[in-house]
Parts: structure tokens; sequence; C-alpha cells
């Protein structure tokens, strides 16, 4: 039976999602802690297929390398975020963090792309505006959405960065909106919500 467990990782606590079956499963957005991811692997027997990431940021990488050597694995992404790949060690030190080793993209994501043959069927929604290479990811067998750091409980995504769009951010999310009430999201940081609740209280882009 396909499940998934959501593990904060690094430094900034990034929401790692395991979405996984009796066998393999698939690693979204590790962003550091390569100890408790593995440890959940080794407690569920799984072995991962594929490692993907909503957009480049650095704090979302953290463990990206690691995995994709030690398990030989490819690792998906939008090229959009490829430079954010490459300022990775750059962004870390403005937060004092140390230097994050960047992977290289072995797969383009963009709009309508489905990741199949693996354990699940992940469509891949382009939502850029907090990054260019912005991507939410949904799994319609458990009605879940990952968003990254564009929909967040209660708030959206930073858009101060100087490729950052608020109206493309709100354009995204509106898309996202589309989704059935009890999607349950699951945000790059912090608390799940789900489509509905944020349809009806998310300040920064309502619509009922
Ligand atoms: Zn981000």
């Amino acid at each position: 039976m396909l499940s998934f467990n959501v593990i904060p990782t690094g430094p900034l606590m990034v929401n790692c999602t395991i979405i996984y079956n009796d066998k393999n499963c698939i690693i979204v957005d590790p962003g550091g802690s390569i100890e408790k991811i593995i440890g959940f692997l080794e407690e569920k027997g799984v072995v991962p297929e594929v490692l993907i990431n909503t957009h480049g940021h650095f704090d979302h990488i953290g463990a990206v390398f690691e995995l994709k050597n030690r398990f030989r694995i490819p690792f998906y992404m939008s090229r959009k975020d490829e430079f954010l790949l490459r300022q990775a060690s750059l962004h870390a030190s403005m937060f004092g963090l140390p230097p994050v080793v960047s992977p290289d993209v072995d797969f383009d994501l963009s709009e309508n792309v489905r990741i199949e043959n693996t354990v699940a069927n992940v469509l891949i929604i382009e939502t850029p505006g907090h990054t260019p290479g912005g991507i939410s990811f949904y799994v319609k067998e458990l009605n879940l959405l990952i968003t990254g750091d564009t929909l967040f409980a209660g708030s959206v995504g930073r858009t101060d960065f100087p490729y950052s769009d608020f109206n493309e951010l709100k354009e995204s999310i509106l898309k996202l909106y589309r989704l059935n009430d009890n999607t349950i999201v699951i945000p790059g940081h912090g608390e799940f919500t789900t489509i509905g609740d944020e349809k009806r209280h998310n300040h920064f882009v309502r619509v009922v």
C-alpha cells in the first residue's frame, strides 16, 4: 500500500517527503539530515528509486548529492532553477551555514510531466514565483500535494529575491486551488494544510 512520511531535514527544517510502498520509495526535497532519512529507509526496508525537488534553493537540496551517489539514483528538478544550484553554497553562507555540494540535474521536470514506473504516479504542476523553476507535485493516489516554498499553511513563499515574482506566485497558487478541497498540502516548511483551508483562510491568496 502506498504511504507517505514527512521528515523535517537540515538546518532550516525543510519538509522531506518520502512516498513509499513495501519495497521502494521516492524522496522529495531532502534538505539534509541524511542519517534521519537513511534511518527511515532502513526501518521500512525500502529502496529509493528517484530524488525529486520542488525547487533549487540550498536548504532543499542539502542531502541530494549524497543520496544520489549512495543509491545511484537520478535527480529530477526543473532546469529553470539550475542557476540556484550553482549559488547554493553562497546562499548557505549568508545564513552562516556550511557549504552545500550541488547535484547535477538528470532530468528536467516541466508542466504536465508525469513521473511513472516508480512507486507512485506523480504529476508535475509548474508553480513559479518563489523561484522560476518552482514545481508542485501531485500524487492522486494519496490525494497529496507537495508545494515546496510556493504555498504554506496560512502563508506563501518569499518573493523578495531578484528572480522572484509575487504575481506569478499568486497565479501559481490559484492554479493549485483548482484541486479538490480535501487535497492534503505538504509545504516546504511547517505544518500540513489542505487546499480548502487555504482557499478560505490564506490572507495572501484567498478565493472564497
Ligand atoms: Zn525556497
